[in-house]
């Protein structure tokens, strides 16, 4: 792929900061429409390409009515197949008619005409594609590939281009996208990246863990491994996501854009139905016994203190601490005692003595 920068075409500034997108349904294909010399094919017009893509960037910021804060396309691909960099990965385009048609895909646009230069050269096509799979790749695109005549009132992007785009966008050896990996998950806006936690262990993208690898073994068991390259292992990846969903989808779960129901992340019933129960951390089966009142003396240590501490960090009552982060310690200090009297403030069995020295209902029900 030959991509060619913002920077190294000569580009502007935009207007104002452009809008970010997390991911789109796919990629809507645009010409320029208008008329272009079929002379800007040839091999030597290629040095005139950089300077097209200033002219088109001028042209978008001086548009009399849409006031563009750049370059409307993501992309534009000229006859030689090299792809310029327009808004770019991530940004919101500004070319697909609405605001709707612009959040939901990316624009690519082919240098050419409705009069001129109407045929795409082979050369064109290669270019478009990679275009494809750079936003797919970078900027989280999913598998469809449209024309700006779909959903849109307008005869871009030509009928030649248009007629391509309907045949799946294939380069002209016959390959890509749509021959490619894309299609194995069906219309996925990207792949979701979030996390989800189920019972005390997090699921989801980057999550860490040996539950981690169980359910990618049980994928791979239930016959949803072809997403695996190398694994599964304990670091939750986008392999693991698409064979999530894949699981999810032969469930009847539908809706495969991040946030829907087959969207990769686990839930709490298709992991159930995965796994045959819910993995979850083990509570202690039983609460310590009571040291004592003489455990807890202020300015002296006993190692009860340091269990003590942990339940007050497990509850979350840790406002009073000496400046660094309530840790736990053995010494019982007045930060300790004001921690349990917030505690026992809060709990209604112990609001009623909240002297912050735990006694064994304190203990109890701090640490169950
Ligand atoms: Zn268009
Ligand atoms: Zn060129």
């Amino acid at each position: 792929m030959q991509l060619v920068t913002r920077a190294n075409w000569g580009a502007r500034p935009p207007r104002y900061a452009l809008t970010y997108v997390a991911s789109t349904k796919g990629v809507k294909i645009h010409y320029e429409g208008t008329y272009v010399p079929k002379s800007l094919a040839a091999t030597a017009a290629h040095s005139t390409c950089a300077g097209r893509m200033r002219d088109l960037q001028a042209s978008h910021l001086n548009h009399p009515t849409e006031n563009y804060s750049d370059i409307a396309y993501s992309a534009v691909v000229c006859p030689h197949g090299t792809v310029y960099e327009g808004r770019g990965a991530h940004r919101l385009t500004g070319a697909n008619g609405t605001a709707a048609l612009n959040r939901d895909d990316y624009a690519v646009c082919a240098m050419l005409g409705a009069s001129g230069l109407v045929v795409p050269p082979p050369a064109m096509l290669d270019g478009i594609v990679d275009a494809i799979m750079w936003l797919r790749n970078t900027g989280s695109a999913g598998d469809r590939v449209r024309g700006h005549r779909d959903g849109h009132p307008t005869a871009c992007p030509g009928d030649r281009l248009y007629a391509w785009v309907q045949d799946g966008a294939q380069r002209p050896d016959g390959t890509g996208p749509q021959g490619g990996t894309g299609t194995e998950v069906p219309a996925a806006g990207g792949v979701a990246r979030y996390q989800v936690t189920i019972n005390g262990l997090t699921y989801g993208y980057g999550a860490d863990g040996a539950h981690v690898t169980a359910v990618g073994e049980a994928l791979v068991n239930r016959g949803f491994g072809k997403f695996y390259k190398v694994g599964p292992g304990p670091r939750w990846t986008d392999a693991d996501t698409r064979a999530y969903q894949a699981f999810q989808l032969s469930l009847g779960y539908t809706g495969t854009a991040p946030g829907e129901d087959a969207d990769g992340v686990p839930g709490e019933v298709s992991l159930h139905q995965l796994l045959g129960r819910l993995p979850g951390r083990k509570k202690p089966s039983t609460v310590p016994p009571f040291p004592g009142r003489s455990a807890f003396v202020l300015g002296r240590t006993n190692p009860a203190v340091v269990t003590l501490d942990n339940g007050l960090i497990r509850a979350g009552y840790t406002r009073y601490h000496d400046g660094d982060g309530y840790q736990a310690g053995s010494r019982f200090t007045e930060h300790t005692r004001r921690n349990v009297a917030a505690f026992q403030r809060a709990t209604p069995a112990l609001a009623g003595d909240a002297d912050g020295y735990p006694g064994p209902l304190t203990w109890r029900l701090l640490l169950s």
